[in-house]
């Protein structure tokens, strides 16, 4: 029986924990997985709070169903009947520039009448198809790739907000090819983005043409899908599936190499022995654990850096709030001065996310950009969420409901480089037998992401295992 020891039951570690058990069985390995979790609930990032009538979610409050990861874990795990989509209207996505909100153009025509992009701007644009293609390999950043192809307004208009809308980055000190590698894949196969949506949008045609069913074009794109209970549906599920194999309150504070497998310390100071370790902890974490046997590999995890978020969930009375709320929200150019990075018109998006006849706007404030916003007070937070509130939507009222979540390190940031260290840390990890690391920390941030990490990682321990026998 080989026993496997998962650091951290966020997505990635409990994903990884089922997908170990679900492969070892089927290729009729003898394992026994332990997921240890440091927090006195699992989940991580995923956690879906109901107040007062209100269901606010602490991190991320769905996945896109353009990927099918996390859509065939659901599927896996019996909940795929319980998967909410958003609603329609939450396709109209927002950015506030200029004292007003424009509907992100989503097709030529609304992009040619929208007054987001000035007129040079949308020509700066449409140059993008005469731009050569950048081809000595250098790990851009996403800002100078904008600049270079889109412009400087397509820059803060359009790329800035959308980095901070993910990542809680700034453009300036992202890695293209890491954090959209395949936006970095259309440039290198067609020469451009326009290129390429043209080249796409063709083969598509052509193809349904033909009577093939097809994916939907490049691009994020996709469904925002969570659970009428939460996000937390599916962390929950996934935990289930593991039948009494998680233990919380668990937090490892040492990781030992020996001569037969690895020796985990706990903070209660009890000890257990593993076979093959996992961690889906984050990167600082591992930074710790591996520092008195790996230095390197620990100065590896320790340029792995995180910006910073809070987290506002306001609730209002809907006759109050003085707008229709109808999308999905909007992000923010960090030109416009505004305190918070954006706000999710929450209720809209998913219904029953207020009680009837209130509303839930979730606003993000901090970031890469603003990453002093962790240090203020509630009463500083709030007061800088309602300013922007007015001044956006022109919401003068208090709201009845607040709730206030403070991520210290919200999210990982892929800085040029990411993916050199990455590889760096593979081969470390290579000499030492039977340790493993998944988590957004490496492979992407996205939820769909962090699954598919889970199932990589799971497939290497499979392999293994397989080798040793
Ligand atoms: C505010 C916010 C909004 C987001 N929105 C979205 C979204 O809408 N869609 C989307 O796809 N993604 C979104 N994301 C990103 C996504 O939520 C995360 O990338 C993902 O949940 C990370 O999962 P993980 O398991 O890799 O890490 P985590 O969730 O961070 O899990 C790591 C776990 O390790 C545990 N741990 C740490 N140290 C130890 C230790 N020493 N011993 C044992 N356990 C330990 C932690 O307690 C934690 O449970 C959002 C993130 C944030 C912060």
């Amino acid at each position: 029986m080989t026993r496997i020891a998962i650091i951290g039951a966020g997505i990635s570690g409990l994903s990884t924990a089922y997908a170990i058990e679900q492969q070892a069985a089927a290729a009729g390995l003898e394992v026994s997985v332990e997921v240890l979790e440091r927090d006195e609930r699992t989940g991580g990032k995923i956690w879906s709070i109901k107040d007062e009538g209100y269901l606010c979610e602490w991190g991320p409050n769905g996945f896109l169903d353009s990927k099918p990861m996390t859509l065939e874990l659901c599927d896996q795990l019996g909940i795929k009947d319980d998967l909410e989509r958003s609603n329609d209207n939450a396709r109209k996505r927002f950015i506030y520039s200029e004292g007003m909100l424009h509907r992100l153009p989503e097709n030529g025509p609304m992009f040619l009448q929208s007054k987001l992009i000035s007129w040079p701007g949308k020509l700066r644009l449409a140059g993008e198809m005469v731009i050569p293609k950048r081809t000595d390999g250098a790990d851009e950043t996403l800002a100078d790739f904008a600049r270079r192809r889109l412009g400087a307004e397509a820059l803060d208009k359009l790329i800035g907000p959308m980095v901070s809308g993910i990542f809680a980055g700034n453009p300036e000190q992202m890695s293209l090819q890491s954090c959209f590698p395949r936006i970095h894949e259309l440039e290198q196969e067609y020469g451009g983005l326009l290129k390429a949506m043209i080249r796409l949008a063709r083969q598509k045609k052509a193809e349904v043409k033909a009577g093939k069913q097809v994916a939907s074009a490049a691009g994020p794109g996709g469904v925002l899908t969570s659970f009428v209970p939460g996000i937390q549906m599916l962390t929950d599920a996934t935990g289930r599936a593991l039948q009494g194999q998680v233990r919380t309150g668990a937090a490892v504070t040492e990781l030992k190499p020996g001569a037969d497998g690895w020796q985990l310390r706990l903070a209660d100071d009890t000890s257990l022995e593993a076979d093959i370790v996992v961690s889906a902890a984050p990167a600082h974490v591992l930074k710790q654990l591996v520092r008195p046997f790996d230095t390197q590999l620990s100065d590896l995890f320790a340029e792995i850096l995180y910006s910073p978020m809070n987290v506002i969930c306001c609730g209002f009375e809907q006759g109050e709030v003085g707008h229709d709320l109808d999308g999905f929200g909007y992000l923010i150019p960090r030109k416009e001065g505004c305190h918070v990075l954006g706000t999710l018109w929450d209720s809209s998006i998913f219904p029953q996310r207020a009680p009837e006849g209130h509303v839930l706007l979730r606003s993000m404030m901090g970031g890469a950009t603003n990453a002093g916003a962790i240090d203020l007070s509630d009463e500083e937070v709030l007061q800088r969420t309602l300013t922007d509130l007015k001044r956006i939507m022109g919401v003068t009222a208090q709201p009845r409901f607040v709730r206030i979540f403070r991520h210290a390190r919200a999210i990982p940031q892929y800085t040029p480089g990411h993916a050199r260290r990455v590889e760096a840390i593979t081969e470390r990890l290579e000499e030492l037998n039977g340790l493993f690391v998944t988590g957004n920390a490496f492979f992407g941030v996205g939820l769909n992401d962090c699954v598919n990490a889970s199932n990589q990682v799971a497939d290497k321990v499979i392999a293994a295992l397989q080798q040793n026998l």
